[in-house]
């Protein structure tokens, strides 16, 4: 199994390390062409506006749409709302999750903040940075809510596709990367 991660533009090599540490084999995916190499892929934070950008750029718009029918990606942060139908007006984003987002929702970059947090699917803390994170709103009863913080969504499944408004990567904590590893596996 080889997991992508996007590496246009944000911290994708934070991704890439906490896999390598876990010995996950992954790819960083800089073409459309690399999607035909990967079981999953993930989408890291960083800047939508410039996220979405670059995809048209390089083309990937036809070739994700694809990979999203038949795979899976987790969106965390910017990836999130990336993947989600963005209330910002000139965002054209993605749409593979029902989800609608709002951006900057839990505060400016000066407002980041961690805090732990409660997984429905293990009995253990989870340490979730927010980082100009963005409200995630479920809009289908097909999604599945696996963590609320502060009355609010804040990791979210559907069938194929995970997000998360927080960035598991910046913690040692392997526990979230593994749950989307066991949906590619087709575990949960
Ligand atoms: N607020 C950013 C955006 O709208 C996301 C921030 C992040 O990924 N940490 O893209």
């Amino acid at each position: 199994m080889i997991i992508g991660i996007l590496a246009l533009q944000g911290d994708y090599s934070l991704h890439a390390k906490i896999l390598d540490n876990y010995n996950v084999n992954n790819i960083l995916i800089k073409k459309p062409s690399e999607l035909s190499h990967i079981d999953g892929l993930i989408i890291p934070g960083g800047e939508s506006t410039v996220i979405l950008k670059l995809l048209d750029k390089f083309n990937f718009n036809e070739g994700l749409r694809d990979f999203s029918n038949k795979k899976h990606i987790y969106g965390t942060c910017a990836g999130a709302i990336v993947m989600s139908h963005c209330t910002d007006d000139n965002l054209k984003t993605l749409n593979f999750i029902n989800i609608k987002s709002f951006r900057n929702f839990w505060g400016r970059q000066i407002n980041s903040f961690t805090d732990n947090i409660k997984l429905t699917f293990v009995n253990k803390p989870f340490n979730a940075h927010f980082i100009r994170a963005p409200k995630l709103l479920c809009q289908g009863s097909e999604l599945e809510v696996l963590a609320i913080y502060k009355n609010e969504s804040v990791l979210i499944r559907n069938e194929k596709h995970l997000v998360s408004s927080f960035h598991p990567e910046m913690t040692n904590d392997f526990t979230i990367h593994e749950y989307f590893i066991s949906m590619i596996k087709n575990e949960i």
